[in-house]
């Protein structure tokens, strides 16, 4: 049998980590839906009844975990380049089985399980790229842009379909709405999403997130959950 031989050491594969059971989850690759929630849409300047909701992407090695109920919280670093990190409290799928062309129906057996993330945002760099009509890498793909709580085996969690929603900064309520809310629900964006890529078991996916996206600082304690999920918490250093 071959063996490939590497110029160096890989590098190592991103795994979340699944709650209660101390096994890992390996991440394949983390997608992100853009404005999934009406209010959120609004917010930023969209007409959701014209423009449908959207994919982009981080690279796997963007996650970071960030349970709630951790001891202390996650570091996560400000980031460079910007003055206008931004966070999006936002329900995590993550994907036990693959495919494409996933019939909406069929959705639900492909999910392993749930999470709570916050998609973190350079929004100045964000604004630019709207404006120029460029990629969103650099204000959505940075390091440690998505710290993540632990994953609940969807055995546990059932289906969070409906759910509140929320994001406290210093334990100031800034982000509060609902799962019921989300334009595309979970199936479909499941669906939705394996029309454009071959889903991998291993997949991640952001969901969006309701209105209330704002400003952090160095310093800042960021607490989110989705009710019956998990809890996400860390703070900005
Ligand atoms: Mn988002």
């Amino acid at each position: 049998m071959n063996q490939v031989t590497y110029a160096f050491p890989p590098a190592a594969r991103p795994s979340a980590v699944i709650h209660g059971s101390g096994g890992h989850f390996p991440i394949h690759r983390i997608y992100c839906v853009g404005q999934n929630y009406a209010d959120h849409a609004r917010e930023m300047g969209s007409d959701p009844q014209r423009e449908p909701p959207f994919f982009f992407s981080k690279p796997a090695d963007a996650y970071l975990l960030a349970d709630g109920t951790a001891a202390v919280p996650t570091a996560v670093a400000y980031p460079s380049r910007t003055t206008d990190l931004q966070h999006e409290i936002e329900l995590v799928v993550a994907l036990g089985r693959g495919g494409s062309n996933i019939a909406v129906a069929n959705a639900a057996t492909h999910v392993f399980g749930f999470a709570v993330g916050v998609d973190l945002t350079r929004r100045d760099l964000q604004k630019i790229a709207k404006d120029r009509g460029r990629p969103w890498d650099t204000s959505k793909g940075f390091d440690q842009s998505a710290p993540v709580s632990a994953i609940h085996p969807v055995q546990q969690t059932g289906w969070p379909e409906r759910g509140a929603i929320w994001l406290k900064v210093n334990g100031e309520l800034r982000q509060q709405g609902n799962t019921q809310a989300m334009i595309w629900n979970i199936s479909e964006i499941i669906a939705e999403l394996s029309t454009l890529y071959c889903l991998l078991p291993g997949d991640l996916i952001f969901t969006g997130t309701p209105s209330g996206v704002g400003p952090v600082q160095r310093g800042d304690l960021l607490q989110g959950a989705v009710e019956g999920i998990a809890t996400v918490a860390f703070r900005i250093e």
